[in-house]
């Protein structure tokens, strides 16, 4: 019996088994993680990485070795030449924009291989018209190859890629959809496809969500560009704000050109202090990316045990640390969503509604009680209150916080008399 939270023992007999059949996965988490913390750490230790790193630098914030030696350790992690971690990028979106925007020109082609983008991105391509300040405002061409069988489509893409294609786009998330991530494996294909057809053209990766859930990331398999936020995996639960961009040297150049000025680039920006937490929030990242994956594993089996649909499922091969669950109504939806707020660190005392969030069509309810607003690094879980009914499920900055936080949304479930799978003796 869990002494300080109030578990019906039927939940807490589903959990012993849920844990039994994580054992495995677990290990193979284990196994990544270790190799990743590795990684990091050689990167650190090479850099000589001292107090000294961590001062801080006001004004235009020239000289700032700190923030020079963080783009240097992140780009050996990240297998790049160059890389560019700032605090001053406001989200993934805005990292993701600067990114697009610091390497395309009027007239260039970009094609995304990997079906219809994360919802945020689509204005900043301007996918439903010429958004004001999207890329076709500016004269960018967009082409995407859907996605068949929810897997890349090889041949569509080897067809479609040609001398005009000026950037392949690859979403390595699933982001807000039912299909499965992208391996690295799949991504290392897509690549070798794209620059047998152009050799010229630049591969990017949004690789929000993906980062260190394999061994490998994009540029270590010839991924041009990547770009991600730090309030998800790259930040380690530890960074308050912020994203990173690398890759190619001359290519990380442009985007610093964007961000601040041409001339300028990477040569200016102060840190305010920052750079302690985000050298931090990488050493990090590798560990909180494997609790939050234990923790989506062992949600997944939980409830698939009793009686969901969930996807991915417990045993099956990830790339990103997203977990959806079919909890097949509205009133499920926001018990559970409840009950994951009801568990967290901080905001515990917060009930989450549903409510009408600019930018979607139908209501949303939403956990995300969180050191950091909006980190979906920590544990949070949100669902649009539609057809079919999934929530959204990411993050656990500790396994074992987490995993209380999901027996309480099935308790919380189970006084409403909506869980599945549990006798109610009546
Ligand atoms: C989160 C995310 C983004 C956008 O990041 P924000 O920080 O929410 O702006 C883009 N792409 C994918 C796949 C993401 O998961």
């Amino acid at each position: 019996m869990n002494p300080f939270f109030k578990i019906d023992e039927r939940i807490e007999n589903a959990s012993d088994r849920a844990i039994k059949l994580c054992k495995e996965q677990f290990e193979i988490i284990d196994d990544i993680t270790e190799y990743n913390q590795n990684k990091v750490q050689k990167a650190f230790i090479d850099n000589k990485i001292s107090e000294m790193n961590f001062a801080t630098s006001t004004g235009y914030g020239y000289g700032d070795s700190g923030r020079e030696t963080l783009d240097k350790v992140w780009a050996q992690v990240f297998g790049a030449e160059d890389a560019l971690v700032r605090h001053n990028f406001t989200c993934g979106t805005h990292t993701l924009a600067v990114a697009l925007f610091g390497v395309l020109r009027p007239g260039d082609n970009m094609l995304c291989v990997t079906g219809t983008p994360y919802d945020t991105i689509h204005n900043v391509i301007g996918i439903k018209g010429s958004e004001m300040g999207s890329l076709k405002d500016f004269g960018v061409n967009y082409n995407e190859i859907p996605l068949k069988n929810e897997r890349p489509d090889y041949d569509a893409i080897e067809n479609a890629v040609n001398e005009k294609t000026t950037m392949v786009y690859i979403q390595r998330s699933r982001g807000y959809e039912l299909r499965p991530s992208l391996r690295i494996e799949e991504i290392e294909k897509i690549i070798n496809i794209a620059k047998n057809k152009n050799p010229d053209v630049i591969v990017m990766v949004d690789n929000c969500y993906g980062e260190f859930v394999q061994k490998k990331e994009p540029c270590e398999v010839g991924a041009d560009l990547i770009a991600g936020s730090l309030i998800k995996n790259a930040g380690g639960g530890i960074a308050r704000t912020g994203g990173y961009i690398a890759g190619r040297h001359d290519l990380v150049e442009k985007c610093a050109f964007r961000l601040t000025t041409p001339g300028l680039g990477k040569e200016v920006g102060a840190t305010l202090g920052m750079n302690r937490e985000l050298y931090m929030g990488l050493f990090y990242a590798p560990h909180t990316v494997g609790e939050a994956l234990k923790s989506a594993v062992y949600i997944s089996a939980l409830y698939e045990n009793f009686g969901y649909d969930v996807t991915p499922k417990y045993n099956e091969e990830r790339a990103d640390i997203v977990q959806s669950l079919g909890l097949e109504n509205e009133e499920s939806l926001v018990a559970f969503c409840q009950g994951i707020q009801s568990g967290s660190a901080v905001d515990s005392f917060l009930l989450p509604e549903p409510w009408d969030m600019p930018g979607y069509d139908s209501k949303v309810v939403m956990a995300a009680g969180a050191f950091t607003l909006g980190s979906s690094i920590e544990l949070s879980a949100d669902a649009p209150i539609r057809e079919p009914f999934y929530a959204w499920i990411q993050g656990g900055l500790n396994f074992h916080s987490a995993k209380t936080c999901s027996l309480l949304a099935a308790q919380k479930m189970f006084e409403k008399g909506l869980l599945k799978g549990i006798d109610y003796g009546i």
